[in-house]
């Protein structure tokens, strides 16, 4: 006989874990499948931390979503009994009328959100660690600071567990057959029937939902650490998260010494090279690693000392570099969860909320508009 289920969701990184996590919350009968173990090294949630910032400078209709996702994470926190989001700020740097600091700012007094605008001088005092040219600022937002993606993955898993959803990992779905009334899935195992499912499977989305094979691209992503020059000057204290806007050279990001390897830092999309996510991801070479030096000796020298630890990640792209959250075209019963274009992972904990909306209700009072099909 085959197994039934109200909801499946594949794909259990950061937006199908947090999905299970909200659709068993709910009282729903859920089966959650990943191909893997998640939060493992093929996927885009590794990697010790991911920022998280409320002024977002790419769109301000970012906002609204963004100040639940913050209640969410301190309602998975507050069940978890641990810390997954941590506050340190996050400095946003660059000339003033660059995208990243200019877009800010308008975010930021759109939402009526706290800010404070640092100067060179006023940066060299309070937050040693950063090296500004002349002519360049800083814009602080308060409630910036990091999560711990692979705590925040498990974490969801392990909420999904208690609420009474099943877990089916190393297990990878093949197929989906929709119909009036379900959907079949097709593993490498077994046969299952769902009522609705989500598709939440990164970098991988394509091979579920083919219309997407040319509008989502998976690229690859690399981040290095640095042990400190200056154990002072790099702890969190004295050097929140930052972005740093290098005009046409492209945007950097990276985090204060949160643990042993010590300062974090990465390029937004770096080389933008696509990748194929059923093979290995090229492994770090020389090129990658002249780019994070360069960077780290010229914008954060407190920081440039031995490169302690490099790694690869994956990035999944679409055209508007924005999100998807949406019923696949024609399918009512299929909702398909965002390749969040590299900037995904501080939204996941409202993410899980709009996904269970969409596959319990149909629909979602939060607001995901822009993130449509259509938009793609
Ligand atoms: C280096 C790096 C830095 C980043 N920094 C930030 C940041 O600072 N702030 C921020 O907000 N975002 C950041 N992001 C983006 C964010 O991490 C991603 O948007 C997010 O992790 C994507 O999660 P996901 O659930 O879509 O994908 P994943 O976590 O990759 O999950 C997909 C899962 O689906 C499974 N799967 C795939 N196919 C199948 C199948 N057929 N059957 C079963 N299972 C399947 C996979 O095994 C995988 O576990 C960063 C990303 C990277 C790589």
């Amino acid at each position: 006989m085959t197994a039934s289920f109200d909801v499946a969701v594949i794909g259990l990184g950061a937006m199908g874990s947090a999905a299970l996590a909200f659709l068993a919350g709910r009282g729903v009968r859920a089966i959650g499948f990943d191909a893997y173990f998640p939060a493992h090294a093929l996927s885009s949630s590794h990697g010790d931390s991911r920022l998280i910032r409320l002024g977002y400078f790419e769109d301000p209709s970012y906002v609204p979503l963004l100040k639940r996702a913050y209640q969410n994470w301190r309602s998975l926190e507050a069940r978890l009994r641990t810390e997954i989001l941590t506050i340190t700020g996050v400095l946003q740097i660059g000339a003033p009328d660059s995208k990243i600091v200019a877009g800010t700012r308008a975010s930021s007094e759109l939402h009526g959100l706290a800010y404070e605008a640092l100067d060179k001088e006023e940066m060299a005092r309070r937050f040693p660690a950063f090296q500004l040219d002349d002519h360049e600022m800083a814009l602080f937002d308060p409630q910036g600071g990091y999560l711990r993606p692979e705590a925040a993955v498990l974490g969801y898993l392990r909420l999904a567990v208690e609420d009474g959803a099943i877990l089916h990992f190393g297990e990878k779905v093949t197929a989906i057959e929709p119909d009036d009334a379900g959907v079949t899935i097709i593993s490498e195992t077994g046969r299952y029937r769902a009522g609705k499912i989500v598709v939440a499977t990164g970098s991988w989305i394509a091979e579920l939902i083919p219309q997407l094979k040319q509008a989502a691209v998976p690229i690859r992503q690399v981040v290095a650490w640095y042990q400190p020059q200056d154990d002072v000057a790099t702890q969190p204290q004295r050097m929140p998260c930052f972005l740093r806007d290098e005009g046409a050279q492209g945007t950097y990001f990276g985090f204060p010494a949160i643990g042993v390897d010590g300062v974090k830092v990465g390029k937004h999309a770096h080389f933008r090279e696509p990748i194929d996510p059923n093979k290995p991801n090229p492994p770090v070479n020389d090129a990658d690693r002249d780019l994070l030096d360069s960077f780290i000796r010229k914008r954060v020298p407190a920081a440039a000392g031995l490169r302690m630890k490099e790694t690869t990640c994956r990035y999944t792209m679409l055209p508007t570099e924005d999100f998807l959250l949406d019923h696949m075209p024609g399918e009512k019963n299929i909702v398909v969860a965002s390749p969040c274009s590299g900037h995904g992972f501080k939204f996941t904990s409202v993410v899980g909320e709009i996904l269970a909306d969409l596959a319990i209700d149909g629909q979602t009072d939060l607001p995901i508009n822009a993130f449509s099909f259509a938009k793609v």
